[in-house]
């Protein structure tokens, strides 16, 4: 690492984390930037500026994490800052209706044709959480299907992974979740549609939805095969389920309208979080309007939120989606080809076995030679090569996701200056990567 152009150690940081550590489990306040898959010093950032980030060491990062999704326009866009300065300057929260709301909820009922009303909520976990009691009102079922591999928050009913292989019945995935939480909850292989049609037939009229990630980014980015989500959605159907799209990640991402913008398959519910609230908490659920009228105070099914519709999360939420026009997707969509086309070149020219899987502007690489469909195959990759790898592009002043099974985040901010940078750190990293050992 000597050679290289940044120290590997963080002093600063390190001291932040160790004060954070006696305050706070694990000393941090979501579990992945604790930095355990990769092992060394998480970065406490201080302050971004377009497409980079600095540490309080006062080192810059070009930033491939975009604070897991939502900077899509990198960090402190100027256009999205003066709506925030704007919006605070008029007070922070009123707990009453705002026309901020409305025009956030306006935009995107405008952008996704299939979502027909929207309910604002603070996170993407609540978005979920709240879509699934929905569906469960609506249809008076109680069972829900979800994919190995695919997250949805920390919703108890969701931290569930299969017991073994193909089986029905799901086991907690953490302690804190009852078997009766998780009884629920039918967890398949992704990209599984005869595993799909068995569990209706195994269980018919009790599974209330499927929930899937439009896209999965949550083992890596593995994409839908084709016909995977139409089967979904036509399964549903037959079978009087709701189909729900966890467009939390992908929403107003790889498109306008998200991944159903790249798709066109119709969901009954869908979430979405990260993008639509500029770096704020803010997150949604909508879709069609007679499942929506069952939500509280229009029906039955209850739902609420002290900070949901905050003034200054909607504020910037729309400023950000205003400024995402095609020219801006064009934009993300050139960042992402050149990256992703440098990251092949450089590890194969070391030779490391890899496989680079795309969903529009979102990518992820596999250290592994075959493609990766599901969550099993995810899993089969060499992991340890992504973490020196990971070290090696840290140590060089690029920020890629602490772990093997994330998806990278461009914005429209990289330009040619983080791109080369990006560039410069490569061939170093992929020779780390090619010399890692388990
Ligand atoms: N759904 C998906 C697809 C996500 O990627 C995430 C978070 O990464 C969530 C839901 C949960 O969102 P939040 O972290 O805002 O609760």
């Amino acid at each position: 690492m000597s050679e290289l152009p940044y120290p590997y150690e963080a002093p600063v940081s390190q001291a932040l984390f160790d004060r954070a550590a006696a305050v706070t489990p694990g000393g941090v306040n979501s579990p992945v930037r604790a930095f355990r898959a990769v092992g060394g010093t998480p970065r406490f950032m201080v302050s971004g500026s377009g497409p980079c980030m600095t540490d309080a060491d006062g080192r810059e990062y070009v930033d491939l994490v975009c604070s897991w999704g939502p900077m899509i326009l990198g960090h402190a866009h100027p256009e999205v800052i003066a709506a925030v300065q704007e919006a605070v300057a008029r007070g922070t929260s009123f707990g009453t209706p705002g026309e901020g709301e409305v025009a956030l909820a306006e935009e995107i009922v405008a952008r996704v044709a299939p979502v027909d009303q929207v309910r604002l909520v603070s996170s993407g976990t609540e978005a979920t959480m709240s879509a699934i009691r929905l569906a469960r009102g609506f249809t008076q079922r109680t069972k829900v299907i979800k994919f190995a591999g695919c997250y949805h928050g920390h919703v108890d009913s969701l931290l569930a992974a299969a017991g073994s292989g193909l089986a029905t019945f799901a086991l907690p995935d953490t302690p804190g979740v009852t078997g009766a939480q998780a009884a629920d909850t039918i967890v398949l292989p992704y990209n599984d549609l005869e595993a799909v049609q068995e569990a209706f037939h195994r269980h018919p009229g009790e599974i209330a939805c499927v929930i899937t990630e439009a896209s999965p980014g949550n083992m890596g980015v593995v994409p839908p095969l084709p016909g995977f989500n139409q089967g979904l959605k036509d399964a549903c159907e037959k079978n009087g389920a709701l189909f729900i799209s966890d467009e939390v990640m992908t929403g107003f991402r790889t498109s306008r309208a998200g991944w159903f913008g790249v798709e066109g398959v119709v969901p009954d519910l869908i979430t979405f979080g990260k993008v639509m609230g500029g770096g704020f908490p803010a997150a949604a659920f909508g879709g069609r309007a007679d499942v929506m009228a069952h939500l509280a105070p229009a029906g039955p099914v209850y739902q609420a939120g002290t900070l949901s519709g905050n003034p200054v999360a909607t504020a910037a939420g729309l400023a950000q989606l205003r400024l995402l026009d095609d020219a801006a997707y064009d934009t993300l969509n050139g960042v992402s080809r050149q990256i992703q086309a440098l990251v092949t070149e450089a590890l194969t020219k070391e030779g490391v076995a890899h496989r680079l899987q795309t969903a529009s502007n979102m990518f992820s690489v596999f250290f592994t030679d075959r493609e990766v469909r599901d969550y099993e195959d995810a899993r089969r990759q060499d992991s340890f090569r992504f973490n020196a790898f990971f070290h090696s592009m840290l140590a060089q002043g690029v920020y890629l996701p602490p772990s093997s099974f994330e998806s990278w985040f461009v914005s429209t901010a990289h330009d040619e200056r983080a791109i080369q940078k990006i560039a410069d750190a490569l061939p170093a990293a992929a020779r780390a990567a090619a010399e890692a050992t388990a």
